[in-house]
């Protein structure tokens, strides 16, 4: 049974990043403490008592496809139907189209419950917030005016539409045509993977596709995105006739089964009738500027995996009794969690997801700044800032959830590889997060390449000032946040000198860089986690704010265990980045 961890949250938003200070934001300025924590806690019921229910059942019974359309899991739509009534779409919509304007850092706390409770539901008001967003920054008026207002109340939901089979990771590929017809175009081809494409919630669904217009020039620069609707919208805003859009399949697939993955084809006769967004071979850059935010929300999702499997596992070690611990002496068998492997498992679990909660949010604020600060030195720092972190947040924090997950099933024993207990499906479901939305290699690919590359390494070097000038201004107080704190400082020295080495290749030898983009990436994640563990800890220690005393000690107990187990694992990472480029680039992995 998953609970929300409300203390977490509000520890993090208020006393870690200080939220309520973006009140000061004009835009903001509804915007508090007391706002966010009333929203938590209405979220986290519909999470607990509707969507939680449904996870397990929405995996077993999956999502059903006939050549009429797809079903979803028994339970699921009415759920859909809730999530709607409550005016949960338009948490952090713009206020124009009908939304209620909240930080991005209070909407992907809010966002974590529904990823934890239900993955698979999740994916469908995440699509759709993706959709809107493109729609907000890069639609018409006219366009913005006939969908947005469907869209960001969840009447309709929406979809992004890229992958081809030959074009996944390379979207340069995509062959999707687009043939002018009047004011519109006409659309042909196939589309893959595509989320929650088809399905039985609403009576009409928006998609957002990416397709070359007829003779646009080869490559990402003949790319052009197009509003695609399931059934087509009349000018008053009424449906239609049905457009030329068909699920054709849906994958059977590792995880997510609720959620269902689309084959689609578009045009079989006339073609299906969709609107340019914007200019024409813009596609790719518009698709590009809500990416931010998408890559966040997988960040988000996937520890938010993570927060269920650790809840799962202490629940099982709690009560599974096997063995006497060392040092128990004359006592019966004891549960597991006396055990200090499993204690060890336990606190890797809690303290990397707890890490990845911080700097997910923290990269948030960043959007944030970079939104609505009045100043605009303090937007374009936090620009920089917030795009250096995408790329971490979502492979970092992704490839941490995958290992948290598995640990859950290590905690559970042979029950853990059992389908009945659950842990398994958390392993299954998270597994996607770090291919879709840019897998590890591309987000590590545009960290050091588009990211570092095209400022060489300022926003980088202004993290690691900022880091270690706030590391050394700490007060820790006590003697575990100061050997935490301490760790952290070395650690920031670690991604210092790898980052100059890193850079360095770049400019000489750029696929010595790209040989160990991932290991780089790695450690800014769990040095940025580091950092941000460190400073919980000494706010912790001072204990000032609404958190309980057990909060605060936990807190402080579990940020040190992060310094002393997990934050070591830099410098392996960092000497991999420093000597371990030639060794990749020398080797053939197809010989023998
Ligand atoms: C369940 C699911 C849901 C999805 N939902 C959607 C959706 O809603 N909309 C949508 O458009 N797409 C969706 N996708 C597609 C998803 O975004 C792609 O699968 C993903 O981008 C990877 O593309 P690919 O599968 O073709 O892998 P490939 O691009 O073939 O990659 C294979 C491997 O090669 C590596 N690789 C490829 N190119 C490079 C490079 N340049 N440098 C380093 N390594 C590289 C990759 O990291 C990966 O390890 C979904 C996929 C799945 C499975």
């Amino acid at each position: 049974m998953y609970r929300a961890p409300l203390e977490e949250l509000r520890f993090v938003l208020e006393e870690l990043l200080e939220t309520g200070r973006l009140a000061a934001c004009p835009d903001l300025a509804d915007y508090g403490d007391e706002v966010g924590a009333s929203i938590l806690e209405e979220a986290a019921r519909l999470a607990e008592n509707v969507l939680d229910p449904l996870n397990r059942s929405g995996d077993t019974e999956g999502a059903h496809w006939t050549p009429e359309g797809v079903t979803t899991p028994k339970g699921f739509k009415e759920a859909y139907a809730q999530y709607i009534a409550g005016g949960w779409q338009q948490l952090g919509t713009d206020p124009r189209f009908g939304g209620q304007r909240v930080p991005q850092s209070l909407s992907s706390a809010v966002q974590e419950l529904w990823g934890a409770s239900n993955l698979s539901f999740e994916l469908c008001p995440m699509l759709t917030h993706g959709a809107v967003h493109a729609l907000e920054l890069c639609g018409s008026e006219a366009q913005q005016r006939l969908f947005l207002p469907k869209m960001a109340s969840g009447e309709w939901t929406g979809t992004m539409v890229l992958t081809e089979p030959q074009a996944g990771s390379d979207l340069g590929q995509i062959r999707t045509r687009a043939v002018p017809e009047g004011d519109h175009y006409r659309l042909f081809g196939q589309k893959i993977f595509i989320t929650w494409g088809e399905h039985d919630y609403t009576d009409n669904i928006i998609h957002m596709v990416l397709a070359r217009i007829e003779g646009a020039p080869a490559g990402v620069k003949g790319i052009s995105l197009f509003i695609v609707p399931k059934v087509l919208v009349n000018a008053d805003g009424s449906l239609g006739e049905r457009n030329e859009v068909r699920c054709v399949s849906i994958e059977h697939k590792l995880g997510i089964h609720a959620s269902p993955t689309c084959v689609m084809q578009f045009g079989h006769d006339r073609g299906a009738a969709g609107y340019l967004v914007g200019k024409p071979n813009r596609g790719l850059e518009y698709m590009f500027v809500m990416m931010n935010t998408a890559r966040l929300a997988v960040g988000v999702q996937s520890y938010a995996v993570g927060e269920r499997a650790f809840q799962q596992a202490v629940e099982y070690a709690r009560t599974r009794v096997q063995g006497k611990p060392p040092g128990s002496g004359d006592s019966d068998r004891l549960p597991i969690i006396h055990h200090p492997d499993v204690r060890r498992m336990l606190l890797t679990m809690k303290s990397s997801t707890e890490a990845s909660r911080a700097v997910a949010f923290y990269a948030g604020q960043q959007l944030d700044l970079a939104a609505y600060h009045p100043d605009a030195a303090v937007r374009a720092a936090a620009q920089a800032r917030g795009d250096l972190l995408i790329p971490i947040v979502k492979a970092w924090i992704t490839e941490t959830a995958n290992e948290v997950a598995a640990i859950g099933v290590q905690v559970h024993g042979g029950m853990g590889f059992i389908e009945e207990t659950g842990a398994a499906q958390y392993v299954r479901d998270v597994r996607i997060t770090t291919i879709y939305e840019g897998t590890t290699g591309i987000q590590s690919n545009d960290l050091i390449g588009r990211k570092m590359g095209r400022d060489g390494g300022a926003a980088m070097g202004s993290l690691i000032a900022d880091m270690r000038r706030e590391l050394q201004a700490l007060e820790p107080g006590a003697d575990a946040p100061r050997a935490t704190r301490d760790a952290a400082m070395q650690a920031v020295a670690l991604l210092e000198s790898a980052t100059h080495t890193l850079i360095s290749n770049m400019a000489t030898v750029p696929e010595r860089a790209l040989a160990v983009a991932v290991p780089y990436l790695k450690l800014c994640g769990l040095v940025t986690g580091g950092w941000l563990l460190a400073k919980s800890a000494a706010i912790a220690a001072a204990g000032r704010g609404a958190a309980s005393k057990d909060f605060y000690q936990a807190k402080i107990r579990t940020a040190h265990f992060y310094a002393r187990q997990i934050l070591p694992q830099t410098i392996g990472l960092a000497k991999v980045v420093e000597e371990g480029a030639a060794s990749v680039l020398e080797a053939e992995p197809d010989g023998v």
